[in-house]
This record gives structure tokens, sequence and C-alpha cells, in this order.
């Protein structure tokens, strides 16, 4: 088949998976839970395959069966917004309070329109695809959840390869960009809690201060990272949040202190050293002054690796859909988590981001993915549904 037809075919589509994707926009859902998205990708998706849906979560795989056998292929949509007040000034902008903030909208219908152009020439295709719809991406590992219940095994044979797509606010309309090896970070993060011994803030030795070793863990926890990581390997921990004592209560010294922090890592090695690294830093400052501390870790997602066929293809797919120069090849990874790693940890594939900044906005100065204010121009709606359905023909008539 020539790969180009899809881009045409996806032209036809353009205007249908703006409705679909303008309406998940004016109704956005957050987490595991999304009754109205998944509703309406059922009846968009209706008669094209046979679907799946996962157990107390609302995910769905579907599945379209090639005229030919073959292996299978896994694409990837995912489907939750955020608690986040839009104030893009939209004509249909979200007023029940979460946003589309991070573009997922997009996503749900670029899989609509996968799924519809890849249905449509089946007969041509060597093997099966999977398309999931899945929820719960932002911060709930909605993945993992779908892989722990099997939705990627749903045609009988494990996926030879997974894809997903990624728009951002912030990037060239139409530009995709990737990278093999390591493209997202392990997003994870701890808090900890330093127990001293409460008293008279005049006199400090006769308690034990709490606030005093926090301070010094958070400050030596910076010059630690680049005296014991590799700093070629890059880190990054980053403190959201401290408490300590309560207002108007200067000449109290408080039992516990206590902070929070979000860490990201791009190899397994770092993500177990980093742990040790916290560890020694604020076990030490706690002895230093005379107090206990504990570290909560919060799981973490994994590193998403691209796999380096896997991005050649791509590149080549891109090539042959829209032209040469659509492509970058990203020279550093990007320190935001996603939950596609998981997959990509099971299946070899690649996740591939796509610049949506709509004409007239300047990408380097637009509000980024997660901002209130982000934009996402639906013009790209044609150009993901047509690589992703590429993607899967060209991968399956390759064996
Ligand atoms: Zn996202």
């Amino acid at each position: 088949m020539n790969l180009h037809e899809l881009v045409a075919g996806a032209g036809a589509l353009s205007e249908d998976l703006r409705t679909i994707r303008r309406d998940l926009h004016k109704n956005p859902e957050f987490g595991l839970d999304l009754p109205l998205t998944l509703a309406r990708v059922v009846s968009e998706v209706e008669g094209l395959g046979e679907l799946t849906f996962g157990e107390g979560m609302t995910a769905a795989a579907l599945l379209i069966k090639g005229g030919k056998p073959g292996p299978t292929v896994l694409l990837r949509a995912d489907m939750d917004a955020l608690a986040v007040i839009e104030d893009t000034g939209l004509e249909y902008s979200s007023t029940n309070g979460y946003m589309h903030a991070c573009g997922h909208d997009l996503h749900i219908a670029m899989g609509i329109g996968a799924a519809r152009l890849i249905h449509a020439r089946r007969d041509e295709l060597q093997g099966d695809v999977v398309i999931w719809f899945q929820p719960g991406e932002e911060g709930l590992a909605g993945a993992d959840r779908m892989l722990e219940q099997k939705m990627h095994l749903v045609s009988g044979s494990k996926p030879i390869a997974a894809y997903g797509v990624h728009v951002f606010s912030v990037y060239p309309k139409g530009m995709f960009g990737a990278r093999p090896g390591p493209l997202m970070a392990a997003a994870g993060g701890f808090v900890a809690t330093f127990k001293g011994a409460g008293g008279h803030g005049s006199m400090p030795w006769l308690s034990k201060d709490p606030i005093s070793p926090m301070i010094q863990s958070i400050a030596t926890l910076q010059t630690a990272i680049n005296k014991r990581l590799d700093v070629f390997d890059d880190v990054v921990v980053n403190v959201g949040w401290v408490k300590a004592g309560d207002d108007h209560t200067e000449n109290v010294i408080p039992e516990t202190a206590s902070f929070g922090a979000t860490v990201r890592t791009f190899s397994e090695n770092h993500s177990n050293l980093i742990r040790s690294v916290v560890a020694d830093v604020l076990e030490g400052q706690a002895k230093a002054f005379g107090v206990q501390v504990e570290i909560e870790w919060m799981p973490a997602s994994k590193v998403l690796m691209n796999d380096a066929d896997a991005v050649l293809r791509s590149r080549k797919v891109i090539g042959e859909l829209f032209g040469e120069g659509r492509y970058w090849d990203m020279p550093n990874p990007i320190p935001g988590g996603e939950d596609f790693a998981s997959v990509l940890e099971e299946i070899p594939g690649a996740f591939i981001f796509m610049g949506a900044a709509p004409d007239g906005v300047d990408p380097r100065t637009a509000p980024s993915n997660h901002s209130n204010k982000a934009v996402f121009d639906d013009d790209v709606l044609p150009l993901g549904a047509a690589f992703l359905a590429a993607m899967a023909f060209d991968t399956l008539n390759d064996q």
C-alpha cells in the first residue's frame, strides 16, 4: 500500500475529527473514571472492530483484524484531562473545573481517526492492530493497569511494536520530534518528615529543632547530586513544598518539619542511586541535629525508552507521509514523566512528539502543556491519525 493515500484519507476526516475533539474539550474528565469520554469513543468506533473494556476504570482496547494473517501492533491514545481551570478564551472552553491542558483530547480524536483509516484498508493489512483508549495517564498509571489486565494481548498475541503520539503546544505545528533511547524521565518523588521535640524558642538546646536539619538537607541535596551522580546522566530534584510550625508562633519549636520533592531520572542506575543519596543526606543531617527522619517514596514512572529501530521507522514514515524536514532528532530527553514508558518496557516501540502551536503564536513563548492557557491547533488531527495508521501498516506489512 502507498502510505501517502492515508494522508488524503485523513484529510477527508479532518472536519469530523475536529468536531469530536472540540466536543471532548468542552467536557473533560479526570482520572481513571471517564464515562462520558469513553461513551463518545465507543459511539465513534462502533463497527470498526472488537472492543474489550477494562475493569475498575474506563479503558477500552479496539481490535481491528487485518485481511491477512500476521503479528499485532499496538497504538495508544490517552484520554484524561487535568484539574486545571481553563483560561484560554476559546469558544469551546471547558467550564467544569477540569481542562484538556495536555492535549489528550487531540490524542483521542487521532486514535479514532487512525481506527477509521485502518478499518477502511484492513484487507491490505498483514496482521492485527490494537488501539488503546487509556484513562489515568496523569499520575495514575493507567497504562500499567491496562497491562496488568492484559489489554495489550486482546488479539491473542503479544504486539511486536507499540506507538504513541503526544502533542505539544510549544513546538511548531506539524513538526515531529523524538530520539532513540531515553525520551522522558522516570518521574517520582518523596516526602521527608523530621521528628524532633517541641519546646520554647528561647532555649533551643532543651528541645530538638526539626527545622534546621530540614533546611540543611534541602540545600545539601543540590550539592550532593552534583558530587555523587554522573553529570552526563541528568537528575532533577526539586522541592515543591515545606511545612513546619504554625503562623505567629515564632517562639515555639515545633515537633516536626517536613518537605516534599519531585525527582526525575533518566536511567535505572540513577533511579536507584538517588534514593541512597537522599537517604545519606537526610539521615546525616538528622543525626547532626539529634532528630529522626522518615523518608516516604512515591511510586515512580519508568524511564521512557524509545527503541532505535522504531524511531528510524517513524522518521522514514514521517518523510514518506509529509515530506523531508518534518522530523527533528531531539538532542536531549525531557524531564516530564509518561506511563507509556511501561508499555515500551514490555513492547519495543516509539513515542513521538508532535508540534501543535497555533498559527500566529510563537512556539518558543506559547503557554506550555499543563498551563491553563495552553492552546493546541486541531489542524494537526489528520496528521496524527495518518501517522499512527501508517506506522501500523508500515510495521505489519514489512514482516
Ligand atoms: Zn500528556
